[in-house]
């Protein structure tokens, strides 16, 4: 069987690394620029895509720029629902299942949005693109599975002034405390939020991430949200290894719990390890991958954001995901970006076929891990029934391309 666009495009799919504000579509962002006043460097698609959202970025400031005129424009609930009914549309477009939003509600904090407000917001857009799809008569006859979603709060490591507001005023505020205790204090102010978001308001807020520069900002900072959020039975991911070594990595799963991790590039590299207490790094990296790989800790593995934010890896087929596959580590195939990374969940999961010669067995794996290892919002027995129907239809698909396959149609 040879993987082609179209089966690609029509089994049924995950992405459990999504950024919202990094996935907004380039129409809507202009829209709501000129609604709310913000300044953009160009007010068409083309000129957006020449001058910010590039296929490959220079260094991290340019490929973080993106981002900052996203979050901007959306600071209103108007605005975020608008983002969130768009971002789940774009993804069943393109026969994908099941989807994890994450966004970092303060971003989008301001004197005339809480925290939970916003958070609410981004749930009627997903909520009512979830609603439209499962209306369809191939989803209500059970021939097809539904939509489903979950959110992600995400926490920051780091922001400096003049981004967000509500960081602005919280170092306004504790002027004299380090930064680092204001941005740890931020972490735990929204877990609270996002349990009372989940308990109070109903909303299926699923997990917690951490985000920002990893370099100078450790995860063990985080280490008391991350608590919080542990003994609140929320799912726990964080960015980690994706711009810092295998110590980063090793601090998210143990200091955070971590259930997943989002990239892990540097997971295989012993070489950036810098903490001299650390011997031999050889076997760290060892333990440290079997480790992750016995508890079935699941990697996001987003190849065409990792190549633009680590233009020194060249090519896919220099990716760690190669020893990631050899390792047989839990992973599974997401975007980051849909807009930044200009990619989607199939257009990733093709260029992984190609770079690496995944097989159609093997490709089944890691889209089922996918739905094995999200942060369901429902009941362990439903998210049971949930990935069976997904196998059963998943496999419904494959016999009908091995058909066609077969008549050379
Ligand atoms: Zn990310």
């Amino acid at each position: 069987m040879t993987i082609t666009r179209e089966f690609v495009e029509r089994i049924p799919k995950t992405d459990l690394h999504l950024h919202l504000d990094g996935s907004l579509r380039l129409p809507t962002l202009i829209a709501l620029a000129r609604e709310s006043g913000v300044k953009l460097p160009a007010y068409d698609e083309k000129g957006l895509r020449r001058l910010v959202f590039k296929k490959t970025y220079a260094s991290l400031i340019e490929y973080l720029k993106g981002f900052e005129y996203a979050t901007a424009v959306l600071q209103t609930g108007p605005a975020l629902e608008r983002a969130g009914y768009e971002l789940a549309r774009d993804n069943q477009a393109e026969g994908v299942r099941y989807i994890e939003v994450r966004f970092a509600p303060q971003l989008h904090q301001n004197p005339k949005l809480t925290c939970l407000e916003a958070m609410a917001a981004l749930n009627r857009g997903l909520a009512r693109a979830k609603e439209e799809f499962n209306a369809r008569p191939e989803v209500g006859s059970g021939a097809e599975p539904p939509f489903e979603y979950g959110i992600i709060a995400c926490a920051m490591r780091m922001f400096d002034y003049g981004y967000s507001r509500y960081f602005d005023a919280l170092l306004h505020v504790h002027a004299h405390s380090g930064r680092k205790e204001v941005f740890a204090l931020a972490s735990q102010e929204l877990i609270r939020a996002a349990v009372s978001a989940k308990t109070r308001l109903r909303l299926p807020i699923v997990g917690f991430d951490l985000a920002g520069a990893e370099a100078g900002f450790p995860a063990e900072d985080h280490a008391q949200a991350y608590a919080l959020a542990h003994k609140n039975f929320l799912k726990k991911t964080v960015h980690a290894g994706e711009a810092y070594g295998p110590e980063s990595i090793f601090q998210a799963i143990t200091d955070l719990h971590a259930d997943r991790l989002g990239h892990a590039v540097h997971l295989f590299d012993p070489e950036m390890i810098k903490s001299p207490e650390i011997k031999n790094k050889k076997a760290y990296v060892d333990n440290l991958v079997q480790f992750i790989a016995d508890r079935r800790i699941t990697i996001e593995v987003c190849l065409t954001s990792n190549l633009q934010t680590n233009p020194a890896i060249r090519s896919l087929a220099r990716h760690s995901f190669r020893h990631m596959r050899k390792a047989k580590l839990s992973a599974t195939f997401c975007t980051d970006n849909r807009t930044v990374s200009n990619t989607t969940v199939s257009g990733e999961i093709l260029k992984a076929v190609r770079a690496f010669g995944i097989t159609p067995g093997e490709l089944k794996n890691f889209i089922i891990y996918g739905f094995k290892r999200s942060f369901f919002p429902g009941t362990y027995i439903e998210k049971r029934a949930y990935a069976r129907r997904i196998i059963e239809y998943y496999e419904k698909v494959e016999r009908r391309h091995l058909r066609r396959g077969k008549d050379g149609r």
